[in-house]
């Protein structure tokens, strides 16, 4: 009753972090941590979605990052999240399985609606950020 083997880490292409708020209450929250993430490390920033999109249930902000920075983005966050919601999991060629499986989450979880998203995927091609930090973590 065993798998033959477990999954190796390579699958994973990179990382996302979704930062959910409520337009209403929540967005100067989100737009600060947004401000502070850009300052201190090397990701890429992802348009505001004031709206739900694809299988999100709130409102949200997409950061991408690259696997390396795991380690110290994601402790930070779990310190700064300010009492947002944020979904974190990794990109492998099954989005479905990353999103509703896989992932970790900071602060309350969400629903996540798994029928928006597919069981098969293109692998995440490199990361190119789009922020300039200049302070540390
Ligand atoms: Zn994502």
């Amino acid at each position: 009753m065993t798998d033959s083997a477990p999954r190796p880490i390579r699958e994973i292409a990179s990382y996302h972090a979704h930062v959910y708020y409520d337009p209403a209450s929540t967005r100067g929250k989100a737009e600060q941590l947004r401000n502070w993430m850009g300052e201190r490390f090397s990701v890429t920033l992802g348009r505001w979605h004031d709206v739900k999109v694809g299988p999100h249930d709130q409102a949200m902000y997409q950061v991408a990052f690259a696997s390396e920075l795991f380690a110290e983005l994601v402790p930070w966050l779990m310190l700064n999240s300010g009492g947002l919601s944020i979904l974190v999991h990794p990109n492998t060629t099954n989005p479905k399985r990353d999103h509703l499986v896989d992932p970790l989450w900071i602060g309350t979880p969400l629903p996540v609606h798994g029928d928006k998203l597919p069981e098969e995927a293109e692998a995440e091609l490199p990361l190119t950020p789009n922020t300039s930090p200049t302070l540390r973590p």
